[in-house]
């Protein structure tokens, strides 16, 4: 249930009005936007008389929300969400480019593509160290000591950094990671979201290979009911009968997402498509769809990369990205 407060409430007013809520029981979450504070209403709101709240002199509106999502919903929410992160925000009309290689694999590497993409832009930089391989014979990740290659590529270049977390157990080891990033094969498990949810951290929310927007944001709900409101979610291409490429990336879901939701959301242009050459046009039509960032796989040696080299940019191809991706958002502006 949602309550649009008028105004100008004063906040003792409101506090009074927080408190009887919470005394039947109902979670409230205040969104306190520019012109108007909404207070969500999350539990069992079947016991709550509508007409009752609705005549209070500081209510002006009061309407149920049908959807199953509460915490990720815009009518709970109607501001955009901005998550910052050091020196970077996403969402609300900031835009963040995120770029690295699939996989850390030396300090050589990870150091020298993070200089790459900083030099063209980029707000933060990516990197796998935990990685989901369909095939166990397949290079898994360097893990820890991916972590702290990574973490050595932010101290030369001030990147925050992002990387994909596949169980909860591993927690500890990503104390100090800027972006928690659950991948497509993840976005389900949801005792990993819950846990999630525990912490302060900002999640990078991919969309599954076979799910819907609902189900997205549901995962999305999971993560901000434990009590992290930082997700942003991420359209990656889904499954479909795409035969050239690795999937389909489905760039409606970004005005889809934004109506639905107060979450930033980017596209992820190199593992919805696959191929090198299919990422630029991806990456600049999800930026005219509205996207709030793109996330996008860059290797300073795409050929002998160990993972995902056939969709990596090659440093200075993301250079000439950058500039295009510039140009499109000067020209929608
Ligand atoms: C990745 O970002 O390298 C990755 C494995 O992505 P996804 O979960 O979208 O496949
Ligand atoms: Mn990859």
């Amino acid at each position: 249930m949602i309550v649009a407060l008028k105004p100008d409430t004063a906040d003792e007013k409101q506090n009074q009005l927080v408190d009887w809520l919470k005394g039947m029981g109902l979670g409230v979450h205040i969104s306190k936007g520019e012109y108007q504070t909404v207070l969500g209403l999350i539990g069992d709101t079947g016991k709550v008389d509508m007409e009752l709240i609705a005549s209070l002199d500081i209510v002006e509106s009061v309407s149920r929300v049908t959807e199953t999502f509460k915490c990720c919903n815009r009518k709970f929410h109607p501001d955009d969400t901005v998550i910052t992160v050091g020196d970077a925000k996403i969402g609300g009309g900031s835009f963040c480019l995120i770029a690295g290689p699939c996989s850390v694999e030396t300090e050589e590497q990870i150091v020298a593509v993070a200089k790459a993409v900083k030099q063209s832009g980029a707000n933060m930089l990516r990197g796998g160290a935990f990685k989901p391989r369909t095939s166990p014979y397949d290079f898994q990740g360097l893990k820890a000591t991916g972590i702290e290659l990574l973490k050595i590529a932010r101290q030369e270049t001030g990147l925050p950094i992002v990387t994909e977390i596949m169980s909860a157990s591993d927690l500890e080891l990503f104390a100090d990671v800027d972006v928690l990033q659950v991948g497509a094969r993840n976005m389900q498990n949801f005792d990993l979201l819950r846990e999630l949810g525990h912490t302060d951290k900002p999640i990078l929310l991919k969309r599954g290979l076979a799910n819907t927007l609902k189900e997205l944001l549901m995962s999305a709900e999971y993560i901000m009911a434990s009590g992290n409101e930082n997700v942003i979610l991420c359209e990656r291409g889904i499954r479909t009968y795409s035969d050239y490429l690795r999937n389909t990336l489905d760039l409606s879901a970004v005005p889809m997402l934004h109506e639905l939701s107060h979450l930033p959301v980017i596209v992820d242009p190199s593992h919805a498509t696959g191929i090198a050459r299919m990422v630029p046009p991806m990456a600049l039509a999800a930026v005219a769809a509205g996207a709030d960032g793109l996330i996008v796989e860059v290797h300073n040696d795409p050929l002998h990369a160990l993972c995902d080299g056939a969709q990596s940019l090659k440093p200075e191809e993301y250079d000439s990205l950058v500039r295009k991706i510039n140009a499109v958002r000067e020209a929608i502006k």
